[in-house]
């Protein structure tokens, strides 16, 4: 049996050569990481439930006409995706303050933003992915002025129609990071939505109480990080649970 090559290995994921040329599988691992991997866990399931979740989320994304690099998925823990170029800049939404915005600026977290909010990192694990202005993006070359606009209004449709989507199940989107790659289609280029959207990527708070349903648990050590992406993709109707078909669609919180 030929083995598969591995492109990348990453925290979370894994990319390997996909079947066609210009195709890669990212496979979701168990691996739990946070502050710049000095935490590190593996929780059993985590990959399965993400891999899951970022299908559903990439798929009514593409169906409101977003761009992304996902294909279909494969297997409980891998999905074809087209290869792109990473830019090399995470974007952070936010639109209540949380995490690092909450020390960076002494905003109690919680606090909702007077508007939405997008920062942007240097995608650098030495560096500790700092924050960075327009100007160092541009100026490093790290992606043109148009890339950047480009980026910008992706991500505010993704957050408006995000937060909506989980604002009907009960939940409040808090803040996400996504990430962006270039796609080359024979002589054209265009940025299209990469990598991944979960819990791993987002806050989530349930609207009532504000339990946190994200990532949050493993890097607060608050426990319960399984039954809260459980509960994610069950509201999203996608667990595959006996008393609800797969696919069903989203479950409506009155
Ligand atoms: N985030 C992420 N990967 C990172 C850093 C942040 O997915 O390497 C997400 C994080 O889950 C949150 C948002 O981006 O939803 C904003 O994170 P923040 O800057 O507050 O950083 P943190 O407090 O997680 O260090």
């Amino acid at each position: 049996m030929s083995r598969r090559r591995r492109v990348y290995e990453g925290k979370a994921k894994i990319l390997y050569e996909g079947p066609e040329p210009g195709t890669l599988v990212q496979h979701f691992k168990d691996d739990a990481t946070a502050f710049n991997n000095k935490k590190h866990d593996t929780i059993d399931g985590k990959g399965v439930l993400n891999n899951r979740i970022s299908e559903y989320l990439f798929t009514r994304l593409n169906d409101i006409g977003i761009p992304t690099h996902f294909v279909r998925r494969l297997n409980m823990r891998e999905q074809l995706i087209r290869e792109v170029e990473i830019v090399p800049v995470e974007v952070v939404v936010r639109n209540v303050a949380a995490g690092s915005l909450s020390t960076r600026l002494g905003i109690d977290e919680g606090t909702p933003l007077p508007r939405s909010i997008i920062e942007f990192c240097y995608k650098s694990d030495e560096l500790n992915d700092p924050l960075v202005s327009e100007e160092h993006i541009t100026a490093f070359g790290w992606a043109t002025p148009q890339e950047i606009d480009d980026m910008m209004a992706l991500a505010l449709r993704i957050n408006d129609f995000l937060t909506g989507l989980f604002l009907g199940i009960g939940i409040r989107l808090v803040d996400f990071k996504i990430e962006f790659g270039r796609l080359y289609e024979n002589d054209m280029m265009r940025i299209v939505l990469a990598d991944e959207i979960s819990p791993d990527s987002c806050r989530l708070w349930d609207i009532k109480t504000d339990d946190k349903l994200d990532k949050d648990r493993f890097r607060r050590d608050m426990g319960g990080l399984m039954d809260a992406y459980r509960e994610v993709a069950r509201r999203l109707g996608i667990l595959m649970e006996n008393d609800r078909p797969e696919g069903s669609g989203p479950v409506l919180v009155k």
